[in-house]
């Protein structure tokens, strides 16, 4: 697997930054932050997670977890 992708998979212990709930989705920003959201707010955020140039990943095994 690539260096850059060992990472992506999001556990249990993994909360969205805005509500608490599971997260699905990574959001590792430019600067080098990263932001984890459940569905629904990765949803919400994205147009501007892509004005950031963010590199979002989803998390297809976190579905069990949420
Ligand atoms: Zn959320």
């Amino acid at each position: 697997m690539p260096g850059l992708l060992t990472e992506t998979t999001l556990s249990a212990a993994d909360r969205c930054d805005r509500c608490g709930a599971g997260a699905r989705v990574r959001a590792v920003l430019e600067s080098g932050g990263e932001l984890l959201f459940c569905r629904h707010h990765a949803n919400e955020h994205q147009d501007r997670l892509q004005q950031m140039n963010a590199t979002i990943v989803v998390d297809a095994d976190a579905d069990a977890v949420a």
